[in-house]
């Protein structure tokens, strides 16, 4: 069974820009919908993301709703915790797909970490 990780050097769901996530304000509190927006920058990048070495710059105190954790899913999506592994996977391939492209080095990348394909 396919296992999800976040594999580094990806970084696709740190691409932002809101026009690619009309629904924002379907999971994200006013609050945190707020906080989203703040870290938008001109590029559409979260602000706090190094394109250089594609790592969050303030990975230990980054936002819950950049975490994948059970709690957070659960509260944001409604996924129930044993749902939350296949749930994962789609949204880092489609956020991947979105970037980089279906036939990316990143998607490759990703699918042979968590073991697809
Ligand atoms: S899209 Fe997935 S694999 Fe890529 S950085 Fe985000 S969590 Fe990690
Ligand atoms: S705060 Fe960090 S993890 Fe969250 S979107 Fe920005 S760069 Fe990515």
């Amino acid at each position: 069974m396919a296992t999800w990780q976040c594999v580094k050097q990806c970084g696709a769901c740190c691409h932002l820009d809101p026009a690619d996530r009309p629904d924002l304000d379907e999971y994200l509190s006013p609050t945190d919908l707020e906080l989203y927006l703040s870290l938008v920058g001109d590029d559409g990048w979260c602000i706090n993301f190094d394109r250089q070495t594609r790592e969050c710059r303030i990975y230990d105190d980054r936002p819950l709703f950049c975490r994948v954790e059970a709690a957070t899913f659960e509260a944001m999506y409604g996924i129930e915790p044993d749902e939350l592994n296949g749930f994962a996977i789609d949204c880092c391939r489609q956020q991947i797909e979105g970037v980089y492209g279906d036939r990316s080095l990143e998607m490759l990348r990703f699918d042979g970490a968590v073991g697809i394909g």
